[in-house]
């Protein structure tokens, strides 16, 4: 018999569900069905496929606030970030159902034949996804793994099992095959693990922490099982003095604070040249005082808590260091995780707060000098999976964009993510992209045959 999961609200600390909790035995079962439904699922024509992840875009998009308050409520995220995020959901399977039937391969001229490839899906593949942005995460590997003709294990993590589990259901409303789309909610050290060693799991696609995607890359080699990993950041955002420092200062808040800072691509340090760092920071105390932490549920909310009190406990710990408040932002007091918006200036760059991945709303402000300084500054981490870059010069936008090393950039702009564009990291912020054309890499197989004309 399985124990029970208890799923806390973060903003208030409340039991918010209670769920069976799976083992060992319910993976190797999902696994299971998994490799059952794969042939029949495999086979299906393509634009059947496509109808039905079609039809489950359709399903979504019918309960899209209904996902919304349940992400809001067991991520502690603002309603407002949880409907845009459950949007981006159903984007992600609309821009995939077109895949099916746009699985294309090459004809290559060779002697004595013609020679193609196709591609081919993997088989069962196990998504292992974290806790910050739930049913999106899983969705940028969910849609690409089904649309390509593979079946899944989702392990969603325990902290925030609840749009999972209502995805699955709403999967079987909109007609995919039992046996395709397989939920378990039960621990990563035992249940993720699980699906790492499993011999007839054929890839593994993970979001989360550097540390546990080091471990699932070290289990996974034992069988030369498939990984892709996108995994933590330390993500620069580099203000020039030319730039419009008004909308930088405007945007610096949400590229680091959004989500409460429980973001891989949180922009945590903010560079900034240092004849301009004064005014900049004026500039951004009245953003970061002007931010509403509270209540996810209030339509206005912009900021809810921080996801657990373990999280909690590792983010107040960067404050124990000495570093120096600039100034922060406010957030309620009572039960609930929260901790105010806060940021330090100036930084070193070997403060510990400047090299590790806080997830959690502290801004780490550091001077740089000029151009070759802040491309020195931002290439100081082991990470690379995002970044920006403020200036009303072209050209020197374009050449801090080839030289710093990461995934995902953006000039004048903080976003890192959009459904048609890959995303992922350099590093050890992962390898292997999500969304846009290359995610159906990832969860397919090239195959070449080669076709003898020769009488
Ligand atoms: P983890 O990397 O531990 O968790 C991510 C997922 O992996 C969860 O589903 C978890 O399961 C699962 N998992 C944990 N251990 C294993 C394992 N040995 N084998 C297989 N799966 C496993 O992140 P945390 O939740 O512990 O967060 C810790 C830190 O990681 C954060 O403070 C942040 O710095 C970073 N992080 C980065 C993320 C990103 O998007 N880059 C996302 C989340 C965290 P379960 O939790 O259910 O046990």
């Amino acid at each position: 018999m399985s124990d029970l999961l208890t799923v806390i609200e973060p903003a208030t600390e409340a039991v918010l569900a209670e769920v069976p909790r799976a083992g060992i035995e319910d993976v190797d079962r999902a696994v299971a069905s998994a490799r059952a439904a794969f042939p029949a699922w495999r086979a299906l024509a393509p634009g059947e496929r496509a109808r039905l992840l079609h039809t489950l875009a359709d399903t979504l998009a019918a309960h899209v606030e209904e996902l919304a308050l349940l992400e809001a409520r067991n991520a502690g995220k603002a309603i407002s970030d949880a409907r845009g995020e459950m949007g981006m959901v159903v984007d992600t399977f609309r821009y995939y159902a077109g895949a099916p039937e746009r699985l294309l391969g090459d004809t290559i001229p060779v002697a004595g034949g013609q020679a193609f490839t196709v591609r081919e899906a993997l088989g069962v593949v196990g998504l292992i996804v974290p806790w910050n942005f739930p049913l999106t995460i899983a969705a940028w590997k969910l849609a690409p793994a089904l649309a390509a003709g593979n079946t899944v294990v989702l392990k969603p993590a325990e902290l925030t099992p609840l749009t999972a589990l209502r995805f699955a259901e709403l999967a079987k409303l909109a007609g995919i095959p039992d046996g395709v789309m397989n939920v378990v909610v039960g621990p990563g050290r035992t249940c993720g693990q699980r699906l790492v060693e499993h011999p007839d799991v054929q890839k593994i696609a993970f979001t989360g922490s550097t540390e546990v995607g080091a471990s699932i890359a070290a289990g996974a080699a034992a069988s030369i099982k498939r990984v892709t990993l996108e995994l933590g950041g330390k993500s620069a955002n580099v203000i020039f003095a030319d730039a419009d420092l008004e909308a930088a200062a405007a945007a610096a808040p949400s590229a680091v604070f959004g989500n409460a800072g429980q973001d891989c691509c949180a922009r945590s340090r903010i560079l900034v040249q240092e004849n301009v760092l004064d005014h900049f920071l004026e500039l951004l105390e009245v953003e970061v005082k002007a931010l509403r932490v509270g209540d996810p549920l209030k339509e206005d909310t912009q900021m809810g808590p921080l996801i657990s009190a373990a999280q909690l406990r590792t983010v107040s710990s960067f404050m124990d260091d000495g570093a120096s408040v600039a100034f922060r932002g406010s957030a309620p007091d009572g039960p609930g995780y929260w901790f105010a918006p806060t940021v330090l200036s100036p930084v070193a760059p070997s403060d510990r707060v400047a090299r590790e991945e806080v997830f959690g709303p502290i801004a780490a402000v550091i001077p740089f000098r000029d151009e070759a300084h802040a491309v020195e500054l931002a290439n100081d981490t082991v990470y690379g999976l995002s970044g920006s870059i403020w200036t009303r010069d072209g050209a020197r936008a374009l050449r801090v964009a080839r030289a710093i090393d990461t995934g995902v950039l953006s000039i004048n702009a903080n976003t890192s993510v959009r459904v048609s564009t890959p995303f992922g990291g350099f590093k050890q912020s992962g390898y292997g992209r999500e969304l846009g054309p290359h995610a159906l890499e990832a969860y397919t197989e090239l195959k070449t045959i080669y076709y003898a004309t020769e009488a």
